[in-house]
């Protein structure tokens, strides 16, 4: 096998299309694109309402088994996937998620694919692109002043003594008092960095007009809220989009007044701003893949506070331009592709035609009780050797991925994403036991050191899949109680006993229940590193007791979020970051990015 260089070498010998010309092919005019230089573009988004009477193409989403800290290559696979189609004669477009610049410069490196199956430019992709995740920063940043500051005009700080005396009284310029409880705030500042000094902090320190002292923190902007609202935008033009979007920014609640009451930005006036702030970022962002083919870039929202999965807007658009679209949800299918179903799919109307579950021997054998696999070490020998037993062992876990993906009633297709020391007979092995398992096909596919061409037979699979009878449903109706949803999801997806509820989380969700947030779809938070809360139970554990230990709501969003665990929403960085192998060379070419 000939060496493959690595991903920003590939990335940068590549001969890119002049991103309008490359649009033209897929029926795009002029008119619908936003240019930002010669390879990236907004699609504006009122190419819904022209485009219309088109039929939608078929939808793919790529999800994964239970990942190894290392990740098992759900975005590789996707654009892989979408140059195999290409490879095919198909027309096909890959939406996947912007990433945050906090791990591209920490741990993670780039996350635009990898080997032969990349997006380019892979730089502005993994950089700030055009803009939106400052847009993001912005709105929300925007929010968290106005907070404070209206919270220091209406001078009602507990302990104020100034406060005592006009705490009955209006608002000094007649706006009506909020009242707002400083103990009650959920609205962090963010910042698209990794920054752990910033996790916990105290602002208004100074004199009386700095504001009211009081710990708040930031979170990585990815975190916002914002986001996840980009995220869940729907409409068919950009008003209606527009409109949407304005609505749930209006209706976010950042906190509560001493009544008890929920405050939300229309509260403090500035949900239009905040609006405004985002009126460009709301155009999905297209690049294009080292085959030629349209990528949609768009939106970045966690994948366990928030729901992990790129806009459904970009997937619109997707749809009418493409014959198949490959969207990828964030961490397994426990994680991901549950709030793929069961909250995007729920807010955009979409029904899904596919699923492709990525597998990595390397993630088998761990599951199988391999040792553990630390990011940036060398991997043990257990994972560069064969090893049956650690992979039959293992494929427990493959086999749960395929009953969750079954649930929802769409085809399943796994793909055994290659690594050039998995040998033919462990490969042989998990095909067997997947297709034993029910999903319809299971395939190896090379496209990291193959491109397009070693996906061939991993596209014909998800052709022949979306063909096939899509009886889609959701897991839970609305309507059912708060708990109830939460245990539907922990037993039948993660396979737990039954759900404990601190006293804690017994009354928030009675609290949002009775502000009237108790119809909304479930978010769980939890590890990504195992089908459980707990990471260390490897491959399908069975019969654990799920805690609960907080409910939390994004009432813009759209959805309540229960912990089941800590859960950091701002990184730090490790000891010898991905930053420091990052320049700028005499030329201006960026140089050191994976
Ligand atoms: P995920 O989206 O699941 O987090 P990625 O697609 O980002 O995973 O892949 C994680 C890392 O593994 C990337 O650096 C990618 O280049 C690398 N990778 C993925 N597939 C392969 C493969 N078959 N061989 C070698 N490296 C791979
Ligand atoms: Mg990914």
């Amino acid at each position: 096998t000939k060496p493959v260089p690595s991903d920003l070498e590939i990335a940068q010998s590549a001969e890119l299309i002049p991103i309008r010309d490359l649009a033209a092919t897929y029926g795009l005019e002029e008119d619908d694109l936003i240019l930002y230089g010669k390879y990236k573009a907004k699609v504006h988004l009122d190419v819904l309402e022209r485009l219309q009477n088109r039929p939608d193409g078929k939808y793919i989403v790529v999800t994964a088994i239970t990942p190894t800290p290392l990740g098992e290559g759900k975005t590789t696979t996707s654009i892989g996937l979408v140059q195999g189609l290409g490879q095919l004669g198909h027309k096909a477009a890959v939406c996947i998620r912007q990433p945050s610049m906090g791990p591209t410069f920490s741990i993670k490196g780039g996350a635009a694919g990898g080997g032969y199956s990349q997006v380019v430019p892979m730089e502005d992709f993994n950089l700030h692109l055009t803009g939106d995740l400052h847009a993001v920063s912005a709105a929300h940043n925007l929010c968290a002043a106005a907070l404070d500051a209206r919270m220091m005009h209406e001078r009602n700080y507990p302990g104020d003594r100034w406060a005592k005396r006009t705490r009955s009284e209006k608002h000094p310029n007649g706006l009506p008092r909020l009242n707002i409880n400083p103990y009650t705030i959920t609205w962090n500042r963010v910042v698209d960095v990794n920054d752990r000094a910033l996790r916990n902090i105290v602002v208004g320190l100074g004199d009386k007009w700095d504001g009211y002292p009081r710990e708040a923190g930031y979170d990585i902007s990815v975190a916002s809220e914002v986001m996840a609202i980009l995220a869940l935008v729907n409409g068919n033009n950009y008003r209606e989009a527009l409109r949407d979007m304005r609505t749930r920014i209006g209706r976010i609640v950042v906190g509560y007044s001493f009544e008890g009451k929920p405050v939300t930005t229309e509260d403090l006036g500035v949900a239009g701003a905040m609006t405004v702030l985002m009126k460009d970022a709301i155009h999905p962002n297209i690049l294009q893949t080292l085959e030629g083919q349209l990528a949609f870039v768009h939106a970045g929202p966690f994948a366990n506070i928030a729901h992990g999965n790129s806009s459904i807007v970009a997937d619109k658009v997707a749809l009418k331009l493409a014959d198949y679209v490959v969207t990828e949800a964030g961490f397994g299918s426990d994680i991901g592709m549950e709030k793929f179903f069961d909250i995007k799919c729920r807010a955009s109307g979409l029904t899904p035609n596919a699923v492709v579950l990525v597998a990595t021997i390397r993630a088998l054998k761990m599951h199988g009780g391999g040792p553990k696999v630390v990011p940036g070490y060398e991997l043990p020998r257990e994972y560069v050797e064969e090893n049956l037993e650690l992979v039959e062992k293992g494929a427990a876990n493959l086999v749960r991925h395929i009953e969750i993906a079954k649930l929802y009633g769409v085809p399943v297709v796994v793909a055994i994403n290659r690594f050039p020391t998995d040998t033919d007979a462990e490969v042989a092995l998990v095909q067997k036991i997947a297709t034993d398992a029910g999903a319809l096909a299971a395939v190896p596919t090379t496209h990291w050191a193959d491109g397009g061409e070693g996906a061939r037979a991993l596209a014909e699979a998800v052709v022949q899949a979306c063909e096939q009878p899509s009886n889609f449903r959701f897991l839970y109706d609305l309507d059912l109680p708060i708990k109830e949803k939460i245990r539907i999801i922990a037993t039948q997806v993660y396979g737990a006993a039954d759900v404990e509820f601190s006293s804690e989380a017994e009354q928030q969700i009675k609290a949002y229940e009775q502000s009237g947030f108790g119809n909304l779809p479930i978010c769980i938070a939890k590890t990504h590193l195992s089908l459980s809360h707990d990471p260390t139970l490897k491959g399908a554990p069975r019969g654990f007791i799920f805690p609960i230990r907080e409910v939390r709501a994004s009432v813009g969003a759209g959805f309540i979020y229960p912990l089941a665990g800590e859960m950091k929403t701002m990184p730090g960085l490790p000891a010898t970051p991905a930053f420091m192998n990052v320049d700028i060379d005499e030329d201006g070419n960026v140089v050191g990015l994976f």
